[in-house]
């Protein structure tokens, strides 16, 4: 059962947002607490009612949404795909299967997120796993960097470094030597100035950070590449010191922030579904297969506004006009969208073209028996009796370096009577996998999950998926910290969200989050509020 207790909810990082677009709406200023429906109808007045075209219905454009519909806008979400949640989409396949853009978990400092989701009654969708990181080894070694510890941060972290099998005494020395000379100590008095030192770092790999701060190449590659990569898609080298440090300065100042959860099944179903349902009750309108092509400008005194959208949908090409325009898409979808002449004429769009993507693909195998099941390895064959390891795994053994048998994390619907473990496995770098052959892919990583786990040599593969995605996630490299747009823009009346603008997170559901709400901020001329908490905990 998770709760959420919402410890702190202030303007963060104003700094960071000197220039947000606030004010340039023309809309007033928003109350902090909307009052409901009713209320809102009868107090604003009809002009004050804006209609908002939103561009994309990931996380960012859905967070936008609530936000917007819920300060009693008119909101019209325009979606290219068949399906809402972007890079969190999953679907069910003809075959009954339940398939997904890739393995998503939730940590429990993604405080946006979790407000978001238990606004909208997800919450309790939600399933805390065991408060450990597990590492698989080849041939069946199971490690872990365990955090269950009778004192809270950052004492249960340094328990966790200090006990693990994944590193021998030298490296958990030198690991400690690098992460106490880093800003996570000063984070522990000081979180804001210490944020603001990991910012500076944006310019250094995480590799480069560390190995001068005396740790050692063997954490590198056995401990923090998976790490890595589960986080950014990229290893210790590729990533920025700015997106890991962020990550342990959470992790090392709030006790639960490393522990995990997964949905308890599809995320169509578990997440996407109640915040589609609470947008739609508001009065929100969702637009599937409606992509937008081009943005049409009108001059407005010495600049720009926005008059209408033109569409590709299912019934032919169509334009809509709206008051506010969100443009909530991904990388590769704004870089196309964005018109050059904008481009050419403000740096904040030249910018946008200078961030790239990672690639990556996600496979699913459904075997016979329980495939992590090492303890008792009969128990394995038995389907009807779920046994191994329920929550997410890493390796730095594989193709793939993190992987979760989703017949035990999520098992609402990825247990399927007779069948045993549902592995979701990510390959990274996914560079290699984009040209592949399907079946091919398939082998490789059932080949090298069995050497993972030697003892499901017996199980037999009943079947096998893989989704790519040549473009996902913005690539979190050293020195990308400067291209990443703010999310008001120089058009008055046109703004940006995403988990690529600038956010104070990595690439990932609560950093989409956070992008939303800071636009929703910005389009309602009222600082920004973000949760910086822990917020939930379980029980
Ligand atoms: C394999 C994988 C695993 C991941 N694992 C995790 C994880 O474990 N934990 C975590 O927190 N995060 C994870 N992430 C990251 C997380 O999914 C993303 O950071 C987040 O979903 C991004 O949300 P977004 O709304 O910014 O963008 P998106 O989800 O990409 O949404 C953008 C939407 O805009 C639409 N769009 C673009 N252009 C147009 C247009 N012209 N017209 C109409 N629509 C348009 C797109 O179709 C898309 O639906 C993972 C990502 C991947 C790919």
């Amino acid at each position: 059962m998770l709760q959420l207790h919402i410890r702190g909810i202030f303007p963060v990082y104003p700094c960071l947002f000197p220039d947000s677009g606030q004010g340039r709406t023309g809309l007033p200023p928003t109350p902090r607490r909307a009052p409901c429906l009713v209320h809102r109808l009868l107090l604003i007045p009809s002009w004050h009612r804006v209609k908002v075209a939103i561009i994309g219905a990931g996380l960012a454009g859905l967070a936008a949404a609530v936000e917007l519909v819920e300060a009693g806008h008119q909101v019209h979400i325009y979606e290219g795909r068949p399906f809402v949640g972007g890079k969190v989409g999953s679907w069910v396949d003809p075959q009954g299967n339940h398939i997904e853009m890739g393995l998503h978990v939730f940590f429990f400092n993604y405080a946006n997120l979790f407000a978001l989701m238990a606004k909208v009654g997800a919450l309790q969708h939600l399933l805390p796993k065991e408060h450990t990181h597990v590492f698989v080894n080849a041939g069946g070694d199971v490690n872990q960097l365990d955090f269950r510890f009778i004192l809270g941060a950052p004492f249960n972290g340094l328990k966790a470094f200090f006990t693990t099998a994944q590193l021998s005494w030298v490296d958990k020395l030198r690991n400690a030597m690098a992460l106490g000379t880093s800003p996570i100590v000063r984070g522990l008095v000081d979180y804001r100035g210490a944020m603001g030192v990991v910012r500076s770092l944006d310019r250094l790999s995480f590799a480069q950070w560390f190995l001068r701060h005396g740790g050692s190449q063997a954490s590198l590659e056995r401990l923090w590449n998976p790490i890595a990569y589960a986080l950014g898609f990229l290893n210790c080298e590729a990533i920025s010191a700015r997106c890991m440090l962020t990550i342990f300065m959470m992790f090392a100042t709030r006790t639960e922030a490393s522990k995990l959860n997964l949905l308890q099944g599809s995320p169509h179903r578990w997440l996407h579904e109640p915040l589609v349902q609470h947008i739609e009750k508001h009065g929100g309108r969702f637009h599937l297969r409606h992509r937008v092509q081009t943005i049409y400008e009108q001059q407005h005194g010495d600049g720009l506004r926005v008059s209408g959208l033109q569409l590709t949908t299912p019934t032919g090409e169509q334009q809509v006009e709206a008051d506010v325009y969100l443009a909530a898409c991904d990388v590769p979808g704004i870089q196309r969208l964005l018109p050059s002449h904008w481009k050419q004429r403000y740096t904040q769009f030249a910018h946008i073209d200078q961030l790239t993507t990672v690639p990556v693909a996600t496979v699913q195998l459904r075997y016979d028996g329980w495939v992590t099941e090492l303890e008792k390895p009969a128990a394995g064959a038995d389907p009807d009796h779920p046994a191994g390891l329920d929550n997410l795994l890493y390796t730095a053994d594989a193709d793939f370096s993190c992987f979760a048998d989703l017949a035990l994390t999520s098992p609402a619907d990825y247990r399927k009577p007779g069948c045993g473990s549902l592995l979701q496995c990510v390959l990274t770098p996914g560079d290699p996998w984009i040209k592949a052959k399907k079946e091919f892919i398939i082998a490789q990583t059932d080949a090298q999950v069995r050497r993972l786990f030697p003892s499901s040599g017996g199980l037999t593969l009943l079947w096998g998926n893989v989704v790519k995605l040549a473009q996902s996630l913005y690539r979190e490299a050293p020195g990308m910290e400067p291209y990443r747009p703010e999310q008001g823009t120089p058009i008055s009346n046109f703004f940006l969200a995403g988990s690529y603008t600038r956010q104070d997170y990595i690439d990932s559901m609560e950093g989409a989050t956070m992008s939303g709400l800071l636009a929703a901020a910005a389009i309602l001329n009222r600082p920004a509020q973000l949760a910086t908490s822990p917020a939930v905990v379980s029980n």
